[in-house]
């Protein structure tokens, strides 16, 4: 992955451009303006497969070439399908509840995500706006299939 990447950016941008990788939860890709460096999640990278990751790679290197200010406009799409992007606009897997294996339930059936094993009590916001102990959530960790995984990095237009 990280040859491929390096390849990429040798090939679309100049030098002053690096690669690496970011400890993300919730996105896929990011592309820094400021660094000037194009980053995968570790930690979606290592789920998702090779394919799904150069997609990532190329909306993110779209978003380089095209400068901050094209957004996911015309201009960063013209030059994402260039390069071979398929996918949509929205970042891989920014939104992926999907992928928390931590789901809460309070007494009345809400549910909530998290990325991470919660530590404190919380209570549902649903049925009282602040902290009350009648709606406290229990917790439960899940099994995240591949089918899941897949789901989430679906493209959402
Ligand atoms: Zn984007
Ligand atoms: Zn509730």
């Amino acid at each position: 992955m990280r040859v491929w990447a390096h390849a990429l950016i040798r090939m679309h941008l100049d030098d002053s451009w690096t690669f690496g990788f970011d400890n993300a939860k919730r996105r896929a890709g990011l592309c820094n303006y400021t660094n000037r460096r194009i980053s995968l999640s570790r930690y979606l990278a290592a789920r998702f497969s090779d394919d799904d990751n150069h997609q990532t790679l190329l909306h993110e290197v779209a978003h380089a070439v095209a400068g901050a200010a094209a957004g996911h406009g015309p201009e960063w799409k013209r030059i994402a399908r260039d390069i071979g992007y398929v996918g949509g606009t929205t970042h891989h897997g920014e939104t992926a509840t999907e992928l928390a294996p931590w789901v809460g339930t309070c007494p009345n059936g809400h549910t909530v995500y998290r990325h991470r094993r919660p530590t404190r009590a919380s209570s549902c916001v649903t049925c009282a706006r602040r902290f009350d102990p009648r709606f406290v959530f229990e917790w439960h960790r899940r099994e995240i299939t591949r089918a899941d995984r897949l789901a989430a990095q679906a493209p959402r237009d």
